[in-house]
């Protein structure tokens, strides 16, 4: 049994106050989910569970490789456990997967998740596949706080962090998906050296890649985003390298370099606009950092962390911000702070309710054209899967329809009942 006085896993009150995660869901059976703890949080809940310190801190080295590195949630199967040590801990652990309450695929390939977490938040991921790679787009959080006026997610009322498990496990569970875990073997357990190098490559593979672009925004859910991506990127780990991995962000000014120094993945920004006025309509937290303080971050971004250029995406919303003279300004903005970047031109995806509309094929070529001819690469990301709503928020809304319908119903059924 954990207690509440576990320092590594706090257990708040059943009650979540929204926004505030909560780290660890208290199982009905008392046993305690592996699923997003580190090696040094799977030694405590070990030493917590009765192993003394040396025998908690081999066990869990080995537990590790198991969970993240194969993907096994079955102790009985991780074979160089004993077999008494591995009743022992199914008695006290499992190792546990987001819940999928509904798994689509797009005639394109693309395939959507809804998943629900052990209190019952919704959330989802998406996996696209293309000729050359596979990326699952991860969601951060339930909802987002942000509310940029284009955006469905920000419409939602519901805001919540996911855990590092809740973030690590839509990748783990996209490998259990598509079957591709490595087989490999337990060598790197027992030699020390191996930790950091990744065995697993992305060659053949269907899943290559990652971007934290699902729901939510990342830097407002740091620390969980930044502990579930180093498990993604552990050589004994995921071992997913950390120039496949792209972090998308509205903009959070302040959390920017910290995000270079501690995870050092791959920089997306969505600029969307080049005016103060744009912007502050379409990303409304533009009223807090601004666009030159936002660049200038950008700026100072690779600097930290040697990555490659940086991605600002531009989402395309007719009369709104794609104007020639937008495209031009997009280009000067560029050159003063000396960018390394490239400029992925998004076609808006319109939700019921939305007063934007998608600019024409016409203008997004023009402004495609313009900001290509200024020295920027500027690809028009073709929508996916929109047959199943496969964009920001879609499929959750939808789920949130049915039961508000289905909540109509039963009111109506309560209501003949009376009378
Ligand atoms: N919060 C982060 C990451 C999640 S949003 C961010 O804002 O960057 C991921 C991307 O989807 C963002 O670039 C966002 O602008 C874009 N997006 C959101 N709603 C969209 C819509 N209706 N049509 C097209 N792109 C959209
Ligand atoms: Fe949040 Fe990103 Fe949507 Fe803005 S675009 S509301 S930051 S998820």
């Amino acid at each position: 049994m954990h207690s509440a006085a576990n320092p590594i896993m706090p257990i708040p009150g059943l009650i979540d106050p929204v926004p505030v995660p909560r780290a660890v869901t208290p199982r009905e059976d008392g046993r305690v989910d592996m699923l997003g703890l580190t090696r040094a949080q799977m030694k405590g809940a070990l030493e917590e569970a009765g192993l003394d310190q040396k025998a908690a801190k081999l066990r869990s080295k080995q537990l590790f490789h198991w969970l993240y590195h194969r993907g096994e949630t079955d102790f009985e199967k991780m074979t160089d456990l004993a077999k008494p040590m591995r009743l022992w801990m199914a008695e006290r652990f499992i190792v546990g997967r987001p819940q999928v309450v509904e798994a689509q695929v797009s005639n394109d390939g693309t395939r959507k998740w809804l998943l629900r977490s052990d209190d019952g938040q919704d959330y989802e991921m998406v996996f696209i596949p293309d000729a050359d790679r596979g990326t699952l787009c991860v969601s951060s959080q339930v909802g987002c706080t942000l509310n940029c006026s284009f955006c469905h997610t920000g419409t939602m009322r519901l805001v919540r962090n996911l855990t590092p498990g809740e973030i690590v496990g839509q990748v783990m569970l996209a490998r259990d998906a598509l079957g591709e875990w490595p087989k490999g073997s337990m060598a790197s357990v027992n030699d020390d050296e191996a930790d950091d190098e990744a065995q697993y490559t992305a060659d053949g593979r269907m899943l290559t890649n990652i971007v934290m672009m699902g729901m939510g925004e990342p830097l407002y859910n740091f620390d969980h985003v930044r502990d579930a991506l180093k498990l993604v990127m552990d050589g004994d780990g995921l071992a997913l390298s950390k120039r496949r991995i792209t972090l998308s962000t509205s903009g959070v000014v302040p959390m920017m370099a910290r995000a270079a120094e501690e995870i050092g993945v791959n920089l997306a920004v969505s600029l969307h606009a080049v005016t103060k006025e744009v912007r502050d309509e379409l990303v409304p937290l533009n009223r807090k950092y601004g666009i030159e303080e936002l660049l200038q971050a950008c700026a100072d971004y690779p600097k930290a962390n040697n990555a490659r250029r940086i991605t600002f995406e531009y989402v395309m919303i007719k009369d709104k911000n794609d104007s020639d003279a937008d495209a031009h300004e997009l280009v000067r903005l560029i050159r003063k702070y000396k960018l390394p970047a490239k400029v992925n031109l998004i076609p808006f995806n319109p939700w019921p309710g939305t007063d934007y509309e998608c600019s024409s094929q016409e203008r997004i070529r023009a402004f495609s054209t313009i900001v290509f001819e200024g020295g920027i690469s500027a690809p028009v990301r073709t929508p996916r899967g929109r047959d199943i709503m496969a964009a920001c928020g879609q499929l959750k809304s939808a789920s949130e329809k049915k039961s508000k319908a289905e909540m109509k119903r039963l009111a109506e059924e309560k209501q003949a009942a009376l009378g």
